[in-house]
């Protein structure tokens, strides 16, 4: 910044100089003589010695040398002004750059001290204690264990699973929309197919400022390696957790319109953006869900869904699929998520409609069909559903 304004700065100085330098021309060395160079300087000599004794006699060419000096002294002086003012400019301008920077780094350091304050700061005033920050009980990164604390059916094939801190004064943290991993305490427990640790994300469905555990709502899959582990697990035992980490990070209104399409347990990622959307004042984003499932069982957090959408019907509306819906009284759509449903659920509003951004995170055969697969740890490219409705990268984010 300063690099950049100060090379013209410097520029015009060194303009400026090599014009009072080209005025200075009569003090530039004379070109060598040749071999009757002693004639030529000595008639140059009294050539210039009778001019010398006729000007010094000679009033009106006297005036004229004096009105030439005070001319040139005046250029020489209003350049000098000049350049006196472009110097003032310049630290002007110098000066200016310098307290927009401080007041950008003021701005900066305030926000990262929010950062730090994090969202949790209103409730630790009102508990009387607003200096201190509660610790958190997770650690980015490195691995530590938290113990199983209870266990509770949630439905055929799903349990909420109550895991606690060492500290029962700590905090998960961590900000929407987050994932912590987990993998067995054990490191030998459970590997995959290439004998390394088996490791998968989940959301809590606990609020990040919730003290001394956490909770999990985790669907068991009959083939799945941490699901069924987790399962397995008893109260006293522990499982081995890292994070949080930040999978996208929100922004109040950063698009006008949010369309989250998930599928079976992939939904604690939405549940915990919206849900912290929805519980802003000033955060005006709209939501739709579209969440698939086999069956009306299958349906996950339904409760918390329908209860959002009954308390912010102009912001949030859930949307149910099912493979298999009920014979009678389905009031929901039916099927796999195609690009036709999607359609039907974009705003009409124009404007809206181009500001809106997607957010998918379900089984595999979910993402192939809505938005193409993850190329590993990068997002990939935008295929599927959402690619031939001509959305890219841009309006799209895969968890
Ligand atoms: C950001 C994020 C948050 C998540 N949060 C949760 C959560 O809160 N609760 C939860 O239960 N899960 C959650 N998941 C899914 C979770 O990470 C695992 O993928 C899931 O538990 C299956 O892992 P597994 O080791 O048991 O199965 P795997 O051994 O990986 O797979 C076994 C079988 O299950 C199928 N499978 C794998 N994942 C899914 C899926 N999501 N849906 C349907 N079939 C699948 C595979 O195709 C395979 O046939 C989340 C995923 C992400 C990306």
């Amino acid at each position: 910044m300063f690099r950049s304004r100060t090379a013209p700065l410097a520029k015009q100085f060194a303009g400026a100089q090599r014009q009072v330098l080209s005025k200075r021309g009569y003090a530039s060395p004379a070109a060598g003589g040749g071999g009757n160079t002693p004639l030529v300087l000595g008639l140059a000599g009294l050539a210039g010695l009778g001019g010398y004794v006729y000007l010094q006699r000679n009033p009106s060419t006297q005036a004229a040398i004096s009105a030439n000096k005070n001319e040139a002294l005046g250029r020489a002086e209003d350049a000098a002004d000049s350049l006196k003012g472009k110097a003032q400019a310049g630290a002007a301008a110098l000066s200016a750059n310098a307290n927009e920077a401080i007041g950008r780094t003021k701005d900066k350091a305030q926000e990262a001290k929010d950062d730090v304050k994090g969202p949790f700061d209103e409730e630790r005033k009102a508990m009387g204690n607003p200096g201190a920050a509660p610790v958190e009980a997770l650690i980015k990164n490195s691995w530590v264990d938290f113990k199983l604390e209870k266990v509770e059916p949630y439905n055929h094939n799903t349990k909420i699973y109550t895991f606690s801190f060492p500290d029962s004064e700590s905090i998960a943290g961590g900000k929407a929309a987050s994932a912590l991993l987990t993998k067995a305490s054990d490191p030998q427990a459970l590997l995959d197919d290439k004998g390394k640790p088996v490791i998968r994300p989940y959301t809590p469905i606990s609020h990040s400022d919730e003290k001394g555990n956490l909770r999990l709502l985790v669907k068991e899959y009959p083939t799945g390696k941490m699901s069924k582990h987790i399962a397995n697990l008893k109260p006293g035992e522990t499982l081995a957790f890292k994070g949080p980490i930040q999978k996208y990070e929100y922004k109040p209104n950063e698009f006008a319109h949010g369309v989250t399409i998930g599928g079976g347990s992939g939904i604690t990622p939405m549940y915990q953006m919206i849900s912290h959307s929805l519980s802003l004042p000033e955060d005006k984003t709209k939501w739709t869900l579209i969440f698939a499932n086999v069956t009306e069982k299958d349906i996950l957090l339904r409760e918390e869904w329908d209860r959002l959408a009954k308390q912010h019907p102009d912001r949030f509306k859930a949307v149910y699929t099912l493979d298999n819906p009920p014979f009678m009284l389905w009031k929901g759509e039916k099927g796999f998520v195609t690009k036709e449903m999607i359609s039907k659920y974009l705003p009409s509003d124009h404007n809206e409609k181009a500001n809106t951004k997607f957010f998918v995170c379900g089984p595999p055969g979910q993402y192939a069909a809505v938005c193409g697969p993850k190329d590993g740890m990068k997002q990939g490219e935008i295929k599927g559903a959402l690619g031939e409705l001509g959305y890219t990268n841009d309006n799209v984010f895969k968890f």
